[in-house]
């Protein structure tokens, strides 16, 4: 079993800090907000003074934190400077690529060995342990944190060297967010021409419009399997980390000089929707940009 060092304890983090601990590591955890903190004591975590400290004696670091910023803030002045010679570390946060690809290297420079491991799953899957992390690094690096990811995840895939698992978040997600705004629209052009949406949810669902934003996260109340669309769009993934994700992709994609007119478009309304005040409803809840009569 490892001595984990866990630092990033919010909606994320606070559910995967207790299933390390519930499978049986010895985790040390660190977060800027005590109350976060307290609850991962009360789940079985020990708790750090601060993030330098939480990282001495460390096997593993794992961070799950809101952005590149806070990522590279925590390794450079904590992590860097604490984390004994072989220490594995894990960033579970989604990230720009060119910053893990940046802290990797200096990780191996500071004879650390880092992988990129962002996760797809909201929260029920960070405290149910069902995350999918796509991970980013050397085979070795895989394979060494392999066993931990899979005390928190159902499933642990290698998307190839350093950057590649935050390369893998933003495009599908850049892919999730088109198709989001794409079936949205849809839906209200279906209904202004007449047409049930279950019916059209029955017919699309089965023919070559489907997509898991239709099937699986119908944006209509009361159609398909059961949402955030059926739950006023409360709980699911916040509009405003969709927001997130479409502008790393947008980065990223202008870092490489890829033409992404469809990521563009997505970012583009989910802007709009999060300025109008919906950052906190799930991303599906972007029909209400579209036809606001739509959930009235
Ligand atoms: P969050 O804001 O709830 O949690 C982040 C935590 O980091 C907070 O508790 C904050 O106090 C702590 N923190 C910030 N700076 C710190 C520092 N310097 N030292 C110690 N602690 C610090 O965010 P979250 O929803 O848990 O998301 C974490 C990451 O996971 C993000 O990159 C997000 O994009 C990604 N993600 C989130 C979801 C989701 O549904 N919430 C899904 C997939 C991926």
């Amino acid at each position: 079993m490892a001595r984990v060092a866990f630092i990033g304890l919010g909606h994320m983090g606070g559910g995967m800090a207790p299933n390390l601990a519930k499978a049986g590591h010895e985790v040390r955890a660190f977060d800027l907000n005590a109350d976060a903190l307290s609850r991962a004591v009360e789940r079985g975590c020990t708790a750090a003074d601060d993030a330098t400290t939480v990282c001495q004696d460390a096997d593993v670091v794992i961070t799950m934190l809101p952005a590149g910023k806070h990522v590279e803030d925590v390794f450079h002045k904590s992590v860097f400077t604490s984390a004994a010679k072989g220490t594995l570390l894990i960033d579970c946060s989604t990230i720009d690529v060119a910053t893990a690809r940046k802290l990797s290297d200096e990780a191996a420079f500071a004879g650390l060995t880092m992988v990129d491991a962002p996760v797809s799953g909201g929260i029920a899957a960070a405290e149910g342990g069902t995350l999918t992390f796509m991970v980013g690094g050397s085979d070795d690096g895989f394979e060494r944190a392999r066993p931990l990811l899979e005390a928190m995840g159902k499933a642990v895939i290698h998307a190839g060297g350093p950057g590649s698992g935050q390369a893998a978040k933003i495009c599908n997600n850049m892919l999730l967010g088109a198709t989001m705004a794409a079936t949205c629209e849809t839906f209200v052009l279906a209904q202004k021409l007449g047409l049930d949406a279950q019916t059209f949810f029955d017919i699309s669902s089965k023919a070559s419009g489907q997509s898991w934003s239709m099937t699986s996260y119908c944006p209509v109340p009361g159609v398909g399997p059961e949402t955030p669309a059926d739950r006023g769009y409360e709980g699911g993934f916040a509009a405003a980390l969709m927001l997130k994700d479409l502008k790393l992709a947008h980065e990223a994609a202008e870092a490489v000089g890829a033409f992404t007119p469809m990521g563009a478009e997505a970012e583009e309304l989910y802007g709009r929707f999060v300025d109008q005040g919906g950052g906190t409803k799930d991303f599906s809840a972007l029909i209400k940009l579209i036809d606001d009569s739509w959930t009235k």
